[in-house]
């Protein structure tokens, strides 16, 4: 089969979350299980950009309502990620260097969208299946079925998968002109709430919708900041597919990005050298457990509780541990952690900003990883922990509900708990702080994570099969 995945982030090209992590792995198995796999994404300027050889394959033009312009689509030449990589560039609305968080991000992602659907109908044949990826690509199966331009693309199967219906796009009507001339009958199909909202629309649209875990799935006909009824309505074509990881970058035994590599016969020497490490460079205490918090340091990942729960953890647990926050996001919760820096005794650090090999260095040297998120589709960085050994210690909820089994339970390895919450999350850190007293218990616990299987390979056969149904 040919897949064609469109996406904002693919890793390592542009990443600023789970997203990015998931379009750089899944494609590249499909492709080793014999798919012809594509991934097309903004030509952002990065460093991956200019580090890579690239050809032209295709120019062409169209507009944004009023607003013309010229795209370019460039392929990476060496086949680096092993998957066919296209960029798209857009001069003036897409070459810039970061992804997210632009005044005139509506119009950037509808023209990338626009310039994907537009080469689309370009080519020679058709792919078996276009799947695109969370709002920044969810006007393509409007698109392609109800736009003019675009109407021989109609009869191929559309998949959108959700990793976040936080984020859904929404804007006015005023911008319906930036659209190529569509069925003016099938407004509705773009609409939910007097807005165009392009999540909603792929929601309508695509051939089936997945989302990134069984237990979000289900979640989201409840909570889904607006979008409930549709999901229930909906869920006839929806499916849940949890993500795997991919083992070639996260490999404790091959990262390189660790200070000494380690198996699960090495687990206890190699956790503690790097342990040592991170102590060392932040000035804590070697003898305490280590929790690590590693994320955007957003609501949904309920950041601003940290603040409260790491005073509390101290002033009621004792200081029997140390904290190690990183992270970037909302302005006063970075400030309010670098504050905390001033009352460290020995046992709080954080280092605020994006760094994927300290990130790397902490899910090996830390004992336990804190995930209080308040809404978590599927989560990686757990099972990130769960790979190095680290204890997930993560409220009961989304993915985190589908791949942490607690300690109490038969089999169980990390620890959670049920509310976003100072109390429930400190209940938890202290149940951690016991589990780390009882050694025999802990170090089991460690090494049986290291054994489960996390790899992409059984989501990979589901994905397959799914594209195989819509033929
Ligand atoms: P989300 O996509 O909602 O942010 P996920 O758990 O699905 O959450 O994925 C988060 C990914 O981003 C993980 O790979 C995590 O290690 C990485 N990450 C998040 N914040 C940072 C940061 N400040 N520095 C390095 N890596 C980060």
């Amino acid at each position: 089969m040919e897949i064609i995945h469109v996406s904002a982030e693919c890793y390592p090209v542009a990443k600023a979350g789970g997203l990015g992590d998931v379009v750089g792995a899944l494609p590249k198995y499909l492709q080793e299980a014999g798919h012809q796999t594509k991934v097309v994404m903004p030509m952002y300027r990065t460093k991956f950009l200019s580090n890579n050889e690239w050809e032209v394959v295709h120019k062409g033009s169209s507009n944004l309502g009023d607003y013309f312009f010229d795209y370019t689509i460039i392929k990476e030449k060496n086949n680096v990620l092993g998957f066919d990589l296209y960029l798209v560039d857009i001069y003036g609305l897409l070459d810039r260097e970061k992804i997210y968080g632009y005044d005139d991000d509506a119009q950037r992602f509808t023209a990338f969208q626009i310039a994907v659907v537009d080469w689309l109908a370009a080519w020679m044949h058709q792919p078996d299946v276009v799947h695109v990826h969370d709002y920044h690509a969810g006007l393509i199966p409007f698109m392609m079925q109800y736009c003019y331009r675009y109407k021989q693309l109609a009869n191929i199967p559309t998949v959108v998968t959700i990793h976040n219906a936080q984020y859904q796009g929404w804007m006015g009507w005023d911008k319906s002109t930036f659209l190529p001339p569509y069925d003016e009958w099938k407004r509705g199909m773009l609409e939910w709430n007097n807005k165009i909202n392009p999540l909603a629309s792929a929601i309508k649209c695509a051939s089936k919708v997945t989302t990134v875990s069984n237990s979000y799935l289900d979640e989201l006909r409840s909570i889904s900041n607006g979008l409930e009824a549709l999901f229930e309505y909906e869920r006839g074509k929806c499916v849940g597919i949890l993500n795997g990881i991919d083992y070639e970058v996260w490999n404790p035994v091959t990262d390189k990005y660790i200070k000494d590599d380690y198996g699960i016969d090495t687990i206890e020497e190699g956790k503690a050298k790097n342990k040592a490490l991170l102590c060392e460079t932040f000035g804590l205490d070697l003898n305490k457990p280590l929790f690590v918090f590693i994320g955007r340091l957003v609501g949904e990942k309920a950041a601003d509780l940290l603040p409260a729960v790491i005073g509390d953890s101290f002033y009621n647990i004792g200081r029997r541990m140390n904290f190690l926050i990183l992270g970037s996001g909302e302005p006063e919760v970075e400030a309010q952690l670098n504050g905390m820096n001033s009352l460290s005794q020995g046992d709080y650090s954080c280092y605020i900003g994006y760094n994927e090999a300290l990130s790397h260095l902490m899910y090996a040297g830390a004992d336990f990883l804190l995930m209080p998120s308040r809404v978590e589709p599927c989560g990686l960085n757990q099972m990130y922990s769960m790979r190095y050994g680290t204890v997930p210690l993560v409220r009961n909820t989304g993915g985190l509900r589908d791949t942490v089994k607690d300690i109490g339970e038969k089999e169980g390895y990390g620890i959670l708990f049920n509310d976003a919450s100072v109390g429930d999350i400190c209940h938890g850190i202290w149940r951690a702080c016991e589990m780390y007293t009882n050694k025999k218990l802990f170090q089991s616990a460690r090494k049986q994570m290291m054994k489960i299987d996390l790899s992409w390979e059984n989501s990979v056969k589901r994905y397959i099969d799914l594209y195989k149904s819509l033929k």
